[in-house]
């Protein structure tokens, strides 16, 4: 691949004319593929082509040179890991895992289905979940293998352990509703690593592992375009280098896993809105949509495109959590212990991005924090209810209640465990702004391309597009708004991100 001369073997025309193609390959206009009849030459070939470096991708290529292929490894930027290395490097594994037995919790398999299934979105892939949950065991075993290191420790604390702990309840598993849906069990595998270390951990450990394989990394190789047979198989991709064009031939699959498209803000405005004013972008500058947009242009399905996990980070310190969240009506919600992906998909997707943590003295957060700003203050509930306009008694008629049945330890709405439930007594009382475009409220995005438990990519007549593989947040996979625990993604990346690339590793023509 030479970095001087645009040896990509297609005409400029055709470079230029995404209509010309799209008319050959009977797809939209300006849908930017092209014909393979165009390529005249390849700059080069490789078995399996898999674009992008995150956990996805190389967890891909791992698989796909465990099984024997010749792998090719392309990422856009200069540097290998993607959000999954920015990442805490959750994994959320359960079903009895090595780790969860050595710390003497139960788990089962069934326990984990039921909490996927049952305390988040509806009508997720069933398919995913009970082969990800049957395999969860062995899946964390093979993390163990390429060598990503856990402790055996596991702490109680809510949120991502600081310390080296390797095991903590990652999700919303002990709040209500969940917590009577599914018997909880930690799930949450992180590698032992003080910090927020995790992600780049588990990013050294997969791409060493890629390396001692022999996977090719090219780091600054960017995928534009697929390239496809006229009979709608993949041939390969058109990649920029130094902004010139070089086409590489995939004989077996292309495997897209490009991530999200978190930094694509026209994409965010026209597919997930609710995320648009979330106030932080979780990700890498490479998560721009390239992988789902090249993927429609070949005519993939996309779905969930509008889910995200939107987070409203309040704890740590836990004594926040016996506060309460209100609306714009006055009106608590949820229950406030809930996981932070789940309070964040309450305000972003259902309260209009809109929402206040109010707490008394005891509940206040402890020093000056930036987060979460305090915008109203006062010695009374309705001081506070005057300075944020809210309607007209509503604040305090339903702190009242709130507190009536605190006072006996219940919460008829949102059944907040006794841990954080008391009643809210004791000036100053304070409002902490929880709305997505005041807090620190990241977000990231859930929707992708639509594939199968082997990873290859489904048209929307649910027809597989022959050598085309998508994975991690290319794809729509198990993370779905709202987000019920921290490291589904991660998990989901590496554990269907190895199936896509054995499953192109042995797509024979
Ligand atoms: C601060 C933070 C903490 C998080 N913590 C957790 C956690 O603990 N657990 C968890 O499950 N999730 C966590 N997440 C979310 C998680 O990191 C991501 O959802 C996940 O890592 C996505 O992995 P991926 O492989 O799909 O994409 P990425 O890791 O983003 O990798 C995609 C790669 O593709 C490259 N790319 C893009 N376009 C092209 C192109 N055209 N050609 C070539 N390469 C391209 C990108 O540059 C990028 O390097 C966190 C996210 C953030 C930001």
């Amino acid at each position: 691949m030479s970095r001087n001369t645009d040896n990509s073997g297609i005409s400029r025309r055709d470079l230029l004319s995404g209509v010309g193609a799209a008319a050959a390959l009977g797809v939209a206009a300006g849908a930017a593929a092209l014909p393979a009849a165009r390529v005249t030459s390849w700059s080069e070939e490789t078995d399996v082509l898999i674009a992008g470096s995150g956990a996805a991708g190389v967890s891909a290529a791992i698989a796909a040179r465990g099984a024997g292929a010749r792998v090719l490894l392309i990422e856009s930027l200069s540097r290998f890991g993607g959000a999954s290395a920015m990442s805490g490097g959750v994994v959320y594994a359960g079903g009895g895992t090595a780790l969860q037995k050595k710390l003497g919790f139960e788990d089962s398999v069934e326990s984990m289905i039921a909490f996927l299934s049952l305390a988040g979105a509806r009508h997720l892939p069933l398919d995913k979940i009970q082969l990800y949950s049957e395999q969860s065991a062995a899946h964390f075993d093979w993390l163990v293998a390429q060598g990503v290191p856990y402790t055996e420790k596991f702490t109680r604390a809510k949120g991502l352990p600081m310390g080296n702990e390797s095991l903590y309840f990652s999700g919303t598993e002990l709040a209500w509703p969940a917590r009577d849906l599914a018997p909880p069990a930690p799930r949450g595998h992180v590698p032992g690593v003080a910090g927020m270390n995790g992600g780049r951990t588990l990013m050294q450990a997969l791409l060493s592992r890629a390396g001692d394989l022999g996977v090719d990394m090219r780091a600054g190789v960017a995928a534009s375009r697929l390239v496809v047979e006229s009979d709608g198989r993949m041939a390969g991709m058109l990649v920029t280098v130094d902004g010139q064009q070089h086409s590489i031939r995939a004989r077996r699959g292309v495997v897209l896993a490009c991530g999200g498209f978190i930094h694509n803000r026209e994409m965010l405005r026209r597919y997930a809105p609710e995320l648009y004013d979330c106030s932080v972008p979780w990700g890498n500058a490479g998560d721009q949509g390239d992988g789902i947009n090249m993927g429609i242009a070949v005519g993939a399905e996309a779905l969930r495109m509008h889910h995200g996990f939107a987070i409203a980070p309040v704890y740590p310190p836990e004594n926040v959590l016996s506060g309460i969240v209100v609306n714009s009506a006055g009106q608590r919600f949820i229950s406030e212990e809930s996981y932070h992906g789940v309070l964040g998909d309450a305000i972003a997707y259902h309260q209009q991005g809109r929402a206040w943590l109010i707490t008394d003295q005891r509940s206040a957060f402890p020093g000056p924090q930036d987060n979460f700003l305090a915008v109203a203050s006062g010695n009374s509930i309705g001081d506070i209810a005057g300075q944020l306009q809210l309607p007209r008694g509503a604040l305090q008629h339903n702190v009242a209640y709130y507190n009536r049945h605190a006072a006996n330890g219940d919460d008829p709405l949102f059944h907040k465990s006794r841990d954080y439930l008391r009643p809210l007594q004791g000036p100053p009382y304070t409002a902490w702004d929880l709305s997505v475009d005041q807090a620190f409220f990241p977000a990231h995005t859930f929707g992708g391309l639509h594939t199968g438990v082997d990873g290859r990519v489904r048209n929307s007549f649910g027809e597989e597009i022959p050598g085309l593989y998508a994975a991690g947040r290319t794809s729509a996979g198990l993370p779905a708004a709202p987000y019920i625990a921290s490291g589904l993604s991660v998990g989901d990346c590496t554990f269907f991100g190895r199936s896509a690339g054995r499953d192109a590793a042995g797509l024979k023509r």
